[in-house]
């Protein structure tokens, strides 16, 4: 059984009226695999990571700032979020969320999270949504483990991993990759071991071929240990925030690539769901469970 990463509280932060982010859409997400059969026992709640967990990696003043509600306001406006203690809560439960999926995919081969992807989350400062790097974080977590080496982190989102690029610099023992839009945010890139700007406009084909390059290459490359998925949907062509034109058939096929290839090369992979806007929950909830399409296979065929 593909073990399934989840807490209620990912969706419970309360956002003025008018917030752009889809925070409803992780329940939505739980909602519609319980309704389409998958049973509540294959879900596991994560703890909140305690703080002290996090200082070796990332400035302990940030952390302690944004725990304690600290953080000046132009902080607080770079990261998008009112700060709340709901917001450390959700915030520190989420990145902890992903730590146990990067444990969990090296007992079952694979697991997928309902939220994670923090990618814009840098070593002193939050930004986009994202405010610890839990890609960075299940990364150091993971090389800690006998076995792993090496570790990939894949992001798909369609926006550039820029703070996990940064974090991952000199540490030659993780290999970050981003696929993104290149006149998307950030607007100022970071440095990854291997980006791919795509245009306005990407496709179906031309996407799929160079995920599938991509991933071949850093795989031949890098060889990994284990693979840290990115599957963020804002590349879907009705995103309010990608400019791909990226249909729900081009993203199942993404996802189930991936899963394939790294199932071929025998590495343990953990996804998280990753970015996605649509102020349409239902829809944007749709677009989303193709990763759990993907990544549970024969267990999610009754799921039309
Ligand atoms: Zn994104």
């Amino acid at each position: 059984m593909i073990p399934l990463v989840f807490h209620p509280i990912y969706s419970q932060l309360d956002l003025p009226e008018r917030h752009r982010f889809p925070i409803q859409k992780y329940q939505g997400i739980y909602d519609r695999l319980r309704q389409e059969g998958i049973g509540s026992g294959q879900f596991i709640r994560p703890k909140p990571l305690h703080p002290g967990r996090i200082n070796g990696a990332l400035c302990p003043d940030y952390v302690s700032r944004f725990s304690s509600g600290t953080l000046d306001g132009a902080a607080v406006r770079r990261i998008g979020f009112p700060w709340s203690d709901q917001l450390v809560r959700r915030t520190l439960t989420a990145v902890a969320g992903t730590v146990l999926a990067g444990v969990l995919s090296l007992e079952k081969g694979r697991a997928l999270h309902l939220t994670g992807g923090y990618h814009h989350g840098f070593y002193d400062h939050g930004a986009g949504f994202c405010i610890i790097n839990d890609l960075y974080l299940s990364a150091l977590n993971l090389l800690d483990k006998p076995g792993i080496g090496r570790l990939l982190i894949f992001d798909c989102d369609v926006h550039q991993g820029d703070g996990t690029a940064r974090l991952a610099t000199g540490n030659d023992r993780i290999f970050t990759v981003s696929i993104h839009g290149e006149k998307n945010f950030p607007f100022r890139k970071q440095v990854s071991d291997l980006d791919v700007p795509l245009p306005k406009g990407t496709r179906d084909d031309q996407y799929l071929a160079c995920v599938e390059a991509t991933l071949s290459a850093a795989v031949d490359r890098f060889r990994p240990d284990a693979v840290i998925y990115d599957a963020g949907v804002d590349i879907h062509i009705d995103d309010d925030l990608g400019h791909f034109d990226i249909t729900s058939d081009g993203v199942l096929a993404r996802d189930r690539l991936v899963f394939e290839h790294c199932d071929r090369a025998g590495l343990p992979v953990s996804a998280v769901i990753g970015g996605g806007y649509q102020r349409n929950i239902p829809a944007l909830v749709d677009v989303h469970l193709n990763l759990f399409r993907a990544g549970l296979g024969a267990e999610f065929d009754g799921l039309q």
